[in-house]
């Protein structure tokens, strides 16, 4: 009713008027962003278990807003989301991800593979495909040294369409990593439909997999499972020393976390891996 609505409009404090607004105005930010140049690309190891060494690296988005300073993805991708923006921004992350490569090739140096987080709307866009292909042609990249990772939130809408994509993007020679595992429904359907290259055991239970043993027990029948099907094995969140000892023991593949190193900005990245 009519009496209601007006009482429900009376909840609606200054606070959270505020919020609105702050949300609104950093929604209208985001539109400028990218031609601002305002984002940057940091990039987080991943090291290999077996001989300690940087094997690859993730990039991380970062947007330097020129009021209120860095922001970090969590507080914005969402938003991006919301408004489709993320669309262009992941354009930019991928994009950013094969200028980084060629600048290292050109500069006669080692190649390494970079992962980038894709979100749903880039998977749902038609060309998808030819566009990724065109951008590693134009910068005389192969695709082996590029890596997408995507959550699960993208396969619970699963279609015959989204699985074409994956198969033709694993073509041309793109690996697919399955991010956040065991975090969301961890369907093992998935494994077996998807064929993903990668699986990134969640944060959450690497935090406590040296003290839960049924976090312990998840993790080692990952590892073993990845080892059966051939998929790499990927630790997140590695924070202590001993988790390191168990996911070493388990015999896990690769590990990334702040124990390693925190996601860093590409010059200081360099001057770890070189
Ligand atoms: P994610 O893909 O799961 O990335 C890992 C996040 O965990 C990163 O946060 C990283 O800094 C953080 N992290 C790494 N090691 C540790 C650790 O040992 N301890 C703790 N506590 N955290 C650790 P970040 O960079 O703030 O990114 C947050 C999320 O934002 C990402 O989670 C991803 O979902 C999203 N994101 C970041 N960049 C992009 C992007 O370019 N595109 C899209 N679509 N999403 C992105
Ligand atoms: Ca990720
Ligand atoms: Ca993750
Ligand atoms: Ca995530």
């Amino acid at each position: 009713t009519k009496e209601q609505g007006k009482n429900d409009f009376q909840i609606f404090t200054q606070e959270m008027m505020e919020k609105a607004n702050e949300t609104f105005s950093l929604q209208r930010d985001l539109n400028r962003a990218l031609v601002n140049n305002e984002f940057e690309l940091y990039y987080q190891p991943k090291i290999s278990a077996k001989d300690g060494q940087i094997c690859g690296a993730e990039a991380l988005i970062r947007w330097n807003h020129p009021n209120l300073g860095m922001i970090p993805p969590n507080d914005f991708i969402h938003l991006a989301e919301e408004s489709g923006m993320i669309v262009p921004i992941g354009d930019w992350v991928y994009q950013e991800a094969c200028r980084q490569l060629r600048r290292w090739k050109e500069a006669g140096k080692e190649q390494i593979k970079i992962s980038v987080n894709f979100s749903t709307l880039q998977f749902l866009q038609k060309d998808l495909v030819k566009r990724v292909a065109s951008f590693l042609e134009e910068n005389d990249i192969e695709g082996k040294w590029i890596e997408i990772e995507i959550t699960e939130s993208i396969l619970v809408h699963s279609d015959q369409e989204l699985l074409n994509k994956v198969i033709e993007l694993k073509k041309i020679g793109i690996q697919i990593a399955l991010d956040d595992f065991g975090k969301g429904y961890s369907s093992l359907d998935y494994l077996r439909k998807y064929g993903f290259n990668t699986i990134k055991l969640d944060r959450s239970f690497i935090s406590d997999i040296d003290t839960n043993e049924e976090s312990a027990a998840i993790a080692s029948f990952m590892i073993a499972l990845g080892k059966k099907l051939n998929i790499n094995i990927v630790a997140e969140g590695v924070e202590r020393k001993e988790q390191l000892a168990v996911l070493k023991k388990l015999e896990c593949d690769e590990l990334q976390g702040y124990l390693f190193s925190k996601p860093v900005r590409i010059a200081e990245f360099e001057k770890l891996w070189m």
